[in-house]
């Protein structure tokens, strides 16, 4: 297997002791060795520096250069690519061996004591030394390097305070260069500040440890005046040859990160302020309360130090309606012109939200007393619109420390001035609404005034009916009857039948007055609903028209099982008798009245579900029907289906059967067709 080669300069004048070294390396059963020669100093520089030898064996005392001036030489001109030297003299003495091995050699041989293997070994020697030395000085200029280019901030320090070295990123972060930081007490001073001492008796902790220590977040402050967050571990990084311990601060700069999460925080308490003041808008709280508690959530959920509410009045000045942070006392008093130059008259101007960063720079406007005289340097304000065309005023707040406001900041105010225009135009309707139930209850008592008032005529008005208009009704009666008993002799036929119309026609007006005398009473009369059965009442009709039900051989057939309504008992007694009367009267000649009267509860709709069950009861019969068309207009008054001959009637009776059955709080209808017989029903509460 080939050997590995190793070249060596020779720089030798005398050829013998160079044939010499030729021969011993060339015994060598490791290395191939090429061997270069030169006989003078200057010559052996150049050879070394053309073909930059693996090591080079040099004369102690050349003709031209001295051993030492060679190797002093050497290294100047290739620095660390130097290769490894060795002196080689005829005459050693302590001293020399210093000064060559004090000038860089690697190793000092003396030519009468040198062998092949201990050439060689000398030469092995050096080689692999210079080649581990190489390569230490590569791995620490890598290390050095990786430690610079980092792309975080690390430092790496010693135990005396000296910052060894530290990566670019420490000065692009925080502007201070490395010659600003040479020590930990440095960076201290210039990151920390105030908080130095803490900072340094943390730091001198870290030298002990001998495991990584996270250390946890620290507000550092940059040359700029900015603060940053960063997030430190160290851990120990050895010790130097002097027996300084060394560590390795690290750090993570999570300031965006820091300020992203408090942006998210702050809108939280945002939004949580804003449903709670939607909640409290709409718990309907006094205008006064509620601006009390806007201003107030304002301020803490921005962490500012005043808010305030003006109202916008109709001589054109704001008043000042609430003021978290003060003044208190100004509440209710202090009042602004708009045209004035201040943030809110700019703002009532612009019609949109105005920011200000530095009331002293500031140019549009130059702010009342309410901003100067209460250090005010940053704010903002809002317009509370309104659904008229003039907004109700202004939301602002402000900060005694500067502050640059966020458009989430911005749409913050704006959305707490809504809710405040939706609560304040809520209290606008409710007020109006009061006025306009107040203005409805005057107008309900004036009509129940001009009510009362109708039914007092209509009162004496039916009192004259009754007895202005009856008592000669029933004089030509009684004349009627005189004729017809003194004078029946003296009448032919014709006056005879003209007798009986008189009396049959005057008679009928009586019905017709008498019916509407009920009807009408029915109309105005006090109810009192009472349990009533209904069994009780259709028996004593039955006694009263017994003998009619004779007369027309009807069959009335009554279910047992009739139920408690809650009725007036004359009126159900009265619409009752209404219907039975017509059962009875409407029916072809030529057929035997069949009726029946029973009851059934209503199943309860939805809707009604409040209402108490409901009774329908039937009266049922098999007389001549009514039309569909007609089954409505029967319930009013005077209307009548036949002539007077064929069915005599006034018309009135179903009207008094759907106003009774509506007075007790019930209704009444009907199911027909012609010839088929009528179902006729009333629907009551069931008691
Ligand atoms: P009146 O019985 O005095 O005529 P109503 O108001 O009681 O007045 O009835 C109005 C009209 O309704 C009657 O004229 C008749 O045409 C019709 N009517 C009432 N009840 C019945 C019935 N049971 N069968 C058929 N038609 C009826």
């Amino acid at each position: 297997m080939a050997q590995p080669k190793l070249s060596v300069l020779v720089v030798e004048d005398n050829p013998l002791d160079r044939e010499a070294f030729r021969r011993y390396l060339q015994q060598s059963a490791n290395f191939d060795y090429v061997i270069l020669e030169a006989e003078q100093g200057e010559a052996g520089l150049r050879l070394c520096q053309e073909a930059q030898p693996d090591a080079v064996l040099v004369d102690y005392i050349l003709p031209d250069l001295s051993g030492i001036e060679f190797l002093t030489h050497v290294k100047a001109a290739m620095g660390a690519n130097a290769p490894p030297l060795i002196v080689v003299t005829g005459q050693g003495n302590e001293t020399i061996a210093v000064q060559t091995l004090k000038a860089g050699a690697e190793d000092y041989l003396i030519k009468g004591q040198l062998g092949p293997s201990s050439l060689q070994h000398s030469i092995e020697q050096a080689v692999a030394k210079t080649s581990l030395q190489k390569q230490l000085q590569q791995s620490e200029t890598r290390f050095s390097r990786a430690i610079a280019e980092a792309p975080f901030p690390i430092f790496i320090h010693g135990e005396d305070g000296v910052i060894l070295q530290m990566s670019h990123t420490i000065s692009d972060l925080t502007g201070y260069t490395a010659c600003e930081i040479q020590t930990i007490r440095d960076w201290a001073e210039r990151a920390y500040g105030d908080k130095q001492q803490n900072v340094l008796a943390n730091i001198s902790r870290l030298y002990a440890a001998n495991q990584r220590i996270d250390e946890g977040e620290f507000e550092i402050r940059t040359k700029s005046g900015e603060n940053r967050t960063w997030l430190f571990s160290s851990a120990p990084l050895g010790q130097l040859d002097n027996g300084t311990r060394l560590v390795i601060s690290m750090a993570a700069d999570v300031t965006e990160q820091k300020q992203t999460e408090a942006a998210l925080t702050a809108r939280l308490k945002q939004q949580a302020a804003l449903a709670h003041l939607s909640q409290v808008a709409l718990s309907g709280v006094s205008l006064e309360f509620l601006f009390e508690q806007t201003t107030q959530l304002v301020a803490d959920s921005l962490d500012l130090q005043y808010s305030r509410v003006l109202e916008l009045l109709t001589d054109a000045r704001l008043l000042l309606r609430s003021a978290a942070g003060g003044p208190s006392e100004l509440v209710g008093q202090f009042t602004i012109e708009t045209d004035a130059d201040s943030q809110a008259g700019y703002t009532l101007t612009m019609q949109q939200p105005i920011v200000f960063s530095d009331l002293q720079t500031e140019t549009r406007f130059h702010g009342t007393s309410l901003l100067r005289d209460y250090g005010v340097v940053s704010g903002m304000s809002v317009i509370i619109p309104s659904h008229s065309n003039r907004p109700f005023g202004i939301l602002a707040a402000h900060s005694t420390r500067r502050r640059d406001f966020t458009q989430d900041d911005i749409n913050f105010l704006q959305a707490v001035a809504n809710v405040l225009a939706t609560a304040i135009d809520r209290k606008r309707i409710e007020r109006e609404l009061h006025q306009l139930n107040l203005t409805l209850e005057q107008r309900v008592q004036s009509r129940t005034e001009a009510l009362e008032e109708a039914n007092q005529e209509l009162e004496a008005f039916s009192y004259s009916v009754a007895h202005d208009l009856r008592a000669p009704l029933r004089a030509i009666q009684g004349f009627a009857q005189f004729l017809k008993e003194d004078y029946s002799a003296a009448l032919d036929d014709l006056g005879t039948e003209y007798v009986r119309r008189m009396a049959s026609s005057s008679e009928h007006l009586d019905t017709l007055i008498q019916d509407l005398l009920a009807y009408s009473r029915l109309g105005r009369a006090d109810m009192h609903l009472q349990r009533t059965s209904i069994a009780v009442v259709v028996q004593e009709l039955l006694v009263e028209l017994e003998s009619w039900v004779q007369t027309k051989q009807a069959t009335v057939e009554v279910a047992s099982d009739l139920p408690l309504v809650l009725a007036q008992r004359n009126v159900l007694k009265q619409v009752l008798n209404n219907l039975l009367s017509n059962a009875l009267k409407f029916v072809s000649p030529d057929v035997l009245p069949q009726i029946k009267i029973w009851a059934e509860v209503i199943a309860q709709s939805d809707h009604a579900a409040e209402r108490s069950p409901q009774v329908r009861i039937w009266i049922t019969d098999n007389g001549i029907g009514i039309a569909p068309q007609h089954q409505e207009r029967i319930f009013n008054p005077f209307e009548r289906l036949h002539g007077i001959d064929t069915y005599p009637g006034t018309g009135i009776g179903l009207s008094i059967v759907a106003r009774g059955a509506r007075r007790m709080g019930g209704r009444a209808g009907v199911e027909s067709s012609l010839d088929q017989g009528s179902q006729f029903w009333i629907e009551l509460a069931s008691a």
